[in-house]
């Protein structure tokens, strides 16, 4: 596939090698995934039918630690896009600097026909297939699109089976079994630190800032919540069902708690309906996918009306709209800065888990925003020094620290 996700993800790599000037080698051994995984899986169905799909786990590069990265259930997965997230995790991991390569999976399959015991089969079925090629010291999956920390509950439980008893194969998983207080907020979190360094370093303030927010899952519902308790004002939010806006500013909480009762934002009546694609052109300060890929495209790249693109969904944006918005002077917070909350939650839960010991939220909401100044700071020095955008000096910093591992391992 020429235009596809993992060749859109490798030419914003690309700038940055351009940018370092690195040796074909080395740019060959970065660039390409260490190993791809890819398995059947059959269940039986609650109706006795049987049930086939796809999974695929892609490991890119683990010169700094383990290979990290989600787990997705959604029709959308396919190899190409595998591979572009797990080549984004690699670059995350190094930019926020926790000490892992990355990888990520998914499962083809439309998880809203699921029923609840057929998700846990298709789970286990995947942990049966693929258990020798993860583990604490190996590859460490966590959740993504449609998999949450029940999903990650059944993939500890399914591997215990096989290893025994190991919470650290998997993150993001419930607190009741192993997981970290704060980690479900974690990707949100983040991406409100990022925003508002951003924000401050340009002389604005996360206060009255107008967001519309695309994608009203984990990342977009705790970064509309968050970025709302901090005064800013969410005008639309998303989902799968369509848009919702409200210029005024919608009601967050309310929001937040219509969906925890309905499921979605389907039936919210409080504020005018619109479309997803819309959402994204709206007049608002920021706008922040956090839903799907490539939706901001050549074709609405020169229609966006905010300033700032807060990437909270991985590859949200295609290279030549990237370009686009750069010219037009809009600043993409690129996703392996703005949502690497994730990861870094994820890490300090392995890090608990390892050590059989457990932090305080507050201890961890700490050490998060540390992480996220001291990147934002190096993003700005790689920015001055280069006179690049933010997300080739994003691309560039992780880099360096990946090729450095590298050679210093002796690996090439
Ligand atoms: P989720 O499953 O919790 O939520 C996804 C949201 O997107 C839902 O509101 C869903 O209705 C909506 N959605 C799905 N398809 C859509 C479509 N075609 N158009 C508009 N909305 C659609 O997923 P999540 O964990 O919030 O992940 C969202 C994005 O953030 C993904 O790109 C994921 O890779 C990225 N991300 C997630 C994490 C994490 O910790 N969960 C970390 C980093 C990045």
């Amino acid at each position: 596939m020429a235009g596809g996700a993992y060749e859109s993800t490798n030419k914003f790599l690309q700038d940055g090698f351009d940018t370092l000037g690195l040796a074909p080698k080395t740019e060959h051994m970065l660039k390409t995934p260490a190993r791809e995984v890819k398995v059947e899986l059959v269940i039986t169905m609650d109706d006795e039918s049987v049930g086939n799909f796809i999974g695929y786990r892609v490991q890119h590069d683990n010169a700094r630690g383990p290979f990290k990265g989600g787990l997705r259930y959604d029709e959308s997965v396919n190899r190409n896009e595998v591979q572009s997230l797990a080549s984004l995790m690699s670059w995350k991991t190094a930019l926020i600097d926790v000490p892992y390569g990355g990888a990520k999976g998914g499962i083809s399959v439309n998880p809203r026909e699921l029923s609840t015991s057929e998700k846990e089969r298709l789970t286990r079925r995947f942990v049966e297939t693929t258990h020798q090629f993860i583990g604490p010291t190996t590859d460490i999956p966590a959740p993504d699109m449609n998999t949450d920390g029940q999903v990650m509950a059944w993939l500890f439980d399914e591997y215990s089976n096989f290893h025994g008893f190991e919470p650290a194969v998997v993150t993001g998983k419930p607190v009741d079994v192993h997981g970290s207080v704060g980690r479900d907020a974690a990707t949100g979190r983040g991406c409100l630190f990022a925003l508002r360094d951003v924000l401050n370093h340009d002389g604005h303030e996360l206060a009255d800032t107008e967001i519309a927010i695309q994608g009203f899952g984990n990342v977009g519902s705790w970064a509309a919540r968050l970025l709302d308790d901090h005064g800013a004002v969410v005008t639309a939010v998303s989902d799968i069902t369509g848009g919702y806006y409200d210029p005024t500013g919608l009601d967050i909480p309310a929001v937040y708690e219509h969906v925890a009762a309905e499921g979605d934002l389907k039936t919210f009546d409080d504020a005018t309906e619109i479309t997803n694609d819309e959402l994204l052109t709206l007049d608002c300060d920021v706008v922040m996918p956090a839903a799907i890929g490539h939706v901001l495209t050549e074709e609405n790249a020169d229609d966006v009306q905010a300033d700032y693109v807060l990437e909270g969904a991985n590859g949200p944006t295609t290279y030549p709209a990237h370009q686009i918005l750069t010219d037009r002077g809009v600043t993409c917070i690129p996703d392996i800065f703005a949502n690497a909350g994730g990861v870094t939650v994820s890490y300090f839960e392995w890090a608990q888990n390892i050590q059989h010991f457990s932090w305080s939220e507050s201890e961890i909401n700490q050490r998060l925003e540390e992480r996220f100044i001291d990147a934002h700071d190096a993003l700005r020095d790689t920015m001055d020094r280069y006179d690049v955008p933010m997300r080739t000096a994003a691309f560039v910093n992780a880099i360096e620290r990946v090729r450095r591992a590298t050679e210093m391992r002796g690996l090439q």
